[in-house]
């Protein structure tokens, strides 16, 4: 069954006043009920702006937003932000200090509730719902026991869920999430980055989750938008953009793949560590000459006296070892290997290429 589209973009365009540099440049895309969608790209390359965006913090200078299939922005026209029925969660929590767990969860609720009842305030039926809502909330996000705790008392990780239950309790059509785990340790943002997908997954809420950590997106995401200097470079599964990226540039940023020149030889393709035939599955060329992508884990590399190709360097990594050679040419190419494979810094390998996939022509 085709699942309702919840957010449409298209061709977003935005420049700041007193800039020459577009910050978000063209970009279309659309998100459908209950999707996860990972934003991601290096700092700088417009993924705050264009959250701003979806949120109402910020105009366009060209495109439209829809959220729920009403237009929300466009050119002339920019609904205000408490009318998107869209949630926010930001890097540094945003929690008011003064309240508790359960004030700053409630807060949302309370606005929207005394907005639509301005002369009476709250009654007490309102009150009982916000209290109920706020519990289930708690529950979902697994602060049952914490709720008359202010934010000081709370760990970086818990203020986090806070954040996140209170931008889930008014039930928003999306919630938009800034770098959320930015400023948590390594371990607890591993954990939160899977806590936050379940959580997310079982209020069935779309959501997306702006980040600059390819990992993070890869392991969160139903799909990846990559952004790169304003444009929306690629946009698929993980496992598609990982293994097909689209450009050289989230081939480096998301694959973290080698690049060898290569020249076409009737339907392989040469290069300095000998000829390869691509997988069936490559995109078709319409040129002779290319950049080779090889991924750090296709290659497999074995001592050999004979060969011109030196371990520069080597990283211990737990799980694998990451190696640096030196080719022929003084070109450095990547692998990762088992760590049943430990070779010293300064011998001589030769290298098998497991598996290519791609040639991207060269400009
Ligand atoms: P990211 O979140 O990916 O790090 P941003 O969206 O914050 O990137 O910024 C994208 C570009 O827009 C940057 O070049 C940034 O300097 C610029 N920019 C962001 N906000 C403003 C602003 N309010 N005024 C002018 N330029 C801005
Ligand atoms: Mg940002």
């Amino acid at each position: 069954m085709e699942h309702p589209v919840i957010l449409e973009l298209q061709n977003i365009v935005k420049l700041f006043p007193n800039s020459k540099e577009l910050a978000v440049d063209n970009v279309s895309f659309s998100l459908e009920q209950g999707e996860l969608l990972g934003l991601l790209g290096p700092s700088g390359c417009g993924k705050t702006t264009l959250l701003r965006i979806i949120a109402g913090f910020e105009t366009i200078s060209q495109g439209n937003v829809a959220i729920g299939g009403k237009l929300v922005s466009d050119r002339s026209y920019c609904l205000p932000p408490e009318k998107r029925n869209t949630g926010m969660v930001f890097q540094d929590y945003a929690l008011f200090p003064h309240l508790t767990v359960e004030e700053n969860i409630a807060f949302g609720l309370k606005c929207q509730q005394t907005a639509n009842n301005k002369i009476f305030g709250l009654s007490s039926v309102v009150r009982q719902q916000i209290k109920f809502r706020v519990q289930e909330v708690l529950e979902l996000v697994g602060l049952e026991d914490l709720e008359d705790r202010y934010p000081h008392e709370l760990s970086g990780g818990q203020q986090q869920r806070v954040s996140l239950a209170r931008a889930l309790t008014p039930q928003p059509a999306l919630i938009l999430l800034d770098e959320p785990l930015s400023n948590l340790d390594v371990q607890v943002r591993q954990r939160l980055r899977t806590e936050i997908r379940s959580i997310l997954k079982a209020a069935g809420i779309s959501a997306i989750f702006v980040t600059h950590d390819r990992e993070e997106a890869l392991a969160i995401s139903d799909r990846i938008a990559v952004m790169c200097q304003g444009k929306l470079e690629q946009i698929g599964t993980p496992e598609t953009v990982y293994t097909q990226p689209s450009s050289p540039f989230v081939a480096e940023f998301v694959t973290q793949a080698n690049f060898l020149p290569a020249q076409r030889v009737g339907k392989d393709w040469q290069t300095e560590l000998g000829t390869v035939t691509l997988a069936s599955n490559h995109q078709r060329l319409n040129c002779d000459r290319g950049e080779l992508m090889l991924c750090q884990e296709d290659i497999a590399i074995t001592p050999d006296e004979k060969s011109e190709i030196v371990v520069t360097g080597r990283q211990f990594l737990g799980r694998e070892y990451y190696y640096i050679l030196a080719t022929p040419s003084g070109q450095n190419v990547y692998a990762r290997t088992s760590l049943s494979n430990s070779i010293e810094i300064g011998t001589k390998v030769s290298l098998l290429i497991r598996s290519a996939s791609q040639v991207f022509p060269l400009n």
